[in-house]
């Protein structure tokens, strides 16, 4: 073909997502197999959630309500924002996109951790913008070395709060320090995918500064806490200034009529998400006291994954650990060789993946 890529288009590497249990299968020819690869939620879905996308189910062939009307109102209430300051997005991947679009044109900057969730990066690739790295200390975000990297071409600075891949937090006063550095040209995305896991009093809250007077967005997702990864809903919250521009950016149907139901019962679900937490937190320990026994390194996390040292090629370790039937994150391309990720499964999986561990461990010594 005799297209003309853009030269932007063509430096944007694929993502390259969780591999997904079907494919698994398939290829290896075994059943039974378990992911913790990405950070969904062991207990499945919202039972709310799922009645209500059922009850929704003979009305497809309406279009979605395009305003998002009942579910923006519900999140605004339970929020105390202005409906105004809410922006609904096919998964809150989708509002990366629309912020990168609204805000950016080529030749812009946008900084961002590295490693940081790669569709920042991806994002802000395809309008022809720069990506701008600040490499992390001690797995911790460094905010001052962040501030230092503002210059005039800067427009979005994406921090992640609990971090992926890393489970670290930004606490509040850091971030308070942050803003004073940030000028008023540039745009902070707080993107809280995570944040119903943190447990830490410390941990900044990013609805805090959302709907006050400095642009900063604030994303969330149903995807984890929720369950409703599938189905692809999340949202921002941000000024109304800034949500007005990206709803001249977003697609008139982007947020599908069984997300919206099922994000809308999903908020009254408070028992799958007080359950969702509390097994995350105690299954993590689990995992925790199982790879200590097994002097193996790892990572303390406030979300509901972490990270672990395998001390050997994690590409070869993952390899190895999906012939057991497990399916793990090796971080070989987020610029960790020899770490995996991990996210809680049910207290079964988890010891699964422990034995496994082990197996992989041992044979490879
Ligand atoms: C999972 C995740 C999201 C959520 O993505 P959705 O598009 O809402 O499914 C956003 N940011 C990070 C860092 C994530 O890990």
């Amino acid at each position: 073909m005799k297209l003309r890529i853009p030269d932007y288009i063509k430096s944007i590497k694929p993502y390259k997502p969780g591999k997904p249990i079907e494919e698994l299968e398939r290829e290896y020819g075994i059943h039974g197999s378990i992911k913790l690869a990405s950070n969904e939620n062991p207990l499945g879905s919202s039972p709310k959630a799922i009645s209500a996308m059922q009850a929704a189910m003979d009305k497809l062939h309406r279009y979605p309500d395009g305003s998002g009307y009942y579910l923006v109102e519900k999140l605004a209430g339970k929020l105390g924002v202005d409906p105004g300051c809410v922006v609904l997005g096919n998964g809150s991947d989708e509002i990366i996109g629309m912020l990168t679009r609204a805000l950016m044109q080529p030749g812009d900057e946008a900084i961002m951790t590295e490693p940081s969730f790669l569709m920042y990066e991806i994002m802000v690739r395809s309008v022809g913008a720069e990506p701008v790295f600040v490499p992390l200390k001690s797995l911790f975000v460094d905010l001052d070395d962040m501030a230092a990297r503002i210059t005039d071409r800067t427009r979005i600075i994406f921090l992640n709060n609990p971090a992926n891949p890393t489970g670290t937090i930004i606490s509040k006063d850091e971030f308070a320090r942050f803003m004073e550095q940030v000028p008023e040209h540039v745009a902070v995305v707080i993107d809280e995918a995570y944040i119903e896991f943190a447990a830490d009093p410390d941990c900044l809250d990013g609805l805090a500064w959302a709907a006050g007077d400095r642009a900063v967005a604030v994303l969330r997702t149903f995807s984890k806490a929720y369950g409703l990864a599938g189905i692809r809903i999340g949202y921002g919250v941000m000024p109304g200034e800034l949500a007005e521009l990206l709803h001249r950016v977003r697609q008139p149907f982007n947020a599908n009529a069984l997300a919206q139901a099922g994000a809308c019962a999903a908020l009254d679900d408070d028992d799958f998400l007080g359950q969702t937490v509390s097994l995350v937190r105690a299954e993590l320990e689990f995992l925790y006291a199982g790879l200590e026994h097994l002097g193996v390194n790892y990572f303390p996390s406030e979300a509901n994954f972490f990270l672990i040292d395998v001390q050997s090629d994690a590409e070869a370790f993952f390899e190895a650990m999906l012939r057991q039937g497990v399916i793990v994150r090796s971080m070989a391309s987020y610029g960790y060789p020899e770490y995996i990720r991990i996210n809680a499964g049910t207290r079964e999986e988890n010891q699964r993946f422990l034995a496994a561990f082990e197996r992989v461990m041992k044979h490879s010594i």
